[in-house]
């Protein structure tokens, strides 16, 4: 089936894209994964010959997508998968664990965001959506990997720190200092070179790059080619949107703003959103974070530039600026919401799509893991 929805402008997000750093030659040093320079360089080049990449990115199943992953990654997936770059999109059930004991309702949160994929356009024939659990490979892969990157370089990724923080448990597990190098098994299982992310990423992708290239280095092909590629971080114009709390809009620290929410729930969250008490609505990231955010909300979903809505609104103060953002965000989301409630009348064709997505990974990761030990040596 192909998806017929969501014929929405790209907007400024797609415009926006971080390439990566250059990365260090020595053993030790880490491959930065972007740099701060805002450029089209990455967007050019995926447009000059989109056959050449793969894309590689996910979703935790910890909740529904929000506002935070449309505007900051899920574009990009679906502007890249148009413009004829093959994607792959991991759900990485396993990683549900890093921060809490159990994981609640991982079905129906894979279920749910399957059909978030599909509303907003994602072509189910032409990715491979599949989850973590159902690909073995890629836990072997995982174990080499975990052989390249010293436990220091574990210990000050700032994200991981950060998840601690929020973390539900009192005690810090293996699992959480470990989950950024599985997260480069799961990107270069498939080779891919672009990894369409938010702004917390941007530490796991420097791991993924470091690890790619050091086993390049200790395993080199006899024929010279480099196992691995080293993949790019591509960044939205919305790389940290601000949940209502004014911290990064998660989908566990219940202050999203969830895509299939309804339209009076999504004005009843937006209504609660931390502002200021200045009249004046502006646009400064820096010094006013939460009202900022919201105002880059409404641009984005415009496709307007975020000082036009600022100017707009002028001194209409936070209650203005809020009916604002309810009115653009319900306004976008509407059709996609309308397509997800379609597509949620058939439950079995999202599981045919992630049985489907699951075989495509097992073949690919598997061809990987053979090219992997044999240039280890294994028998
Ligand atoms: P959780 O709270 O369970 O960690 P999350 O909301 O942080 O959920 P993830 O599944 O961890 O979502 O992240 C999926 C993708 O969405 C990643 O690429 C991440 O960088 C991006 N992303 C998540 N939150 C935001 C945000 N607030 N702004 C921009 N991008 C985001
Ligand atoms: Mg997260």
């Amino acid at each position: 089936m192909t998806a017929t929805t969501t014929p929405h402008s790209a907007g400024p997000a797609a415009a926006g894209c971080v390439t990566a750093g250059t990365a260090a030659a020595d053993a030790t040093a880490t491959d930065p994964a972007a740099s701060d320079t805002p450029a089209a360089d990455l967007d050019e080049r995926i447009r000059r010959n989109p056959g050449a990449h793969r894309i590689l990115t996910g979703d935790r199943p910890t909740g529904p997508l929000h506002l935070g992953h449309y505007f900051g990654t899920l574009q990009n997936r679906v502007r890249l998968q148009r413009l004829g770059v093959e994607l792959f999109i991991v759900i990485p059930d396993y990683q549900v664990i890093t921060d809490r004991d159990v994981a609640d309702r991982l079905a129906e949160h894979t279920e749910n965001l399957v059909l978030d994929y599909l509303a907003i356009g994602i072509d189910p024939d032409r990715a491979t959506i599949f989850t973590h659990s159902a690909v073995p490979a890629l836990n072997q892969l995982l174990l080499p990997f975990l052989s390249l990157v010293s436990v220091a370089e574990l210990n000050r990724n700032p994200t991981v720190k950060d998840e601690i923080a929020h973390s539900r448990q009192s005690a810090v597990n293996g699992l959480m200092l470990t989950y950024p190098v599985h997260q480069a098994a799961d990107i270069l299982f498939c080779k891919a070179s672009v990894v369409p992310v938010g702004r917390d990423q941007l530490p796991h992708l420097e791991i993924t790059r470091t690890v790619a290239r050091r086993f390049n280095e200790r395993y080199p092909h006899p024929d010279g080619t480099a196992v691995f590629p080293r993949p790019e971080a591509m960044l939205s114009a919305a790389p940290l949107l601000l949940g209502t709390d004014g911290g990064k809009m998660s989908k566990s620290r219940g202050n999203a703003i969830p895509l299939s929410a309804d339209e009076d729930t999504t004005a009843r969250l937006i209504k609660g959103a931390k502002t200021d008490t200045e009249r004046r609505i502006g646009y400064d990231p820096d010094a006013r974070p939460e009202v900022s955010s919201l105002v880059l909300l409404a641009a984005l979903c415009q496709d307007r530039a975020p000082e036009a809505v600022a100017d707009e609104i002028g001194d209409g103060g936070s209650a203005a600026l809020k009916r604002t953002v309810t009115e653009a965000v319900n306004d976008h989301l509407r059709p996609i919401r309308a397509r997800r409630a379609e597509l949620a009348a058939d439950r079995g064709y999202v599981r045919q799509v992630l049985r489907a997505g699951a075989d495509r990974a097992n073949s690919v990761a598997e061809a990987t893991l053979d090219e992997v030990r044999a240039v280890m040596g294994s028998a």
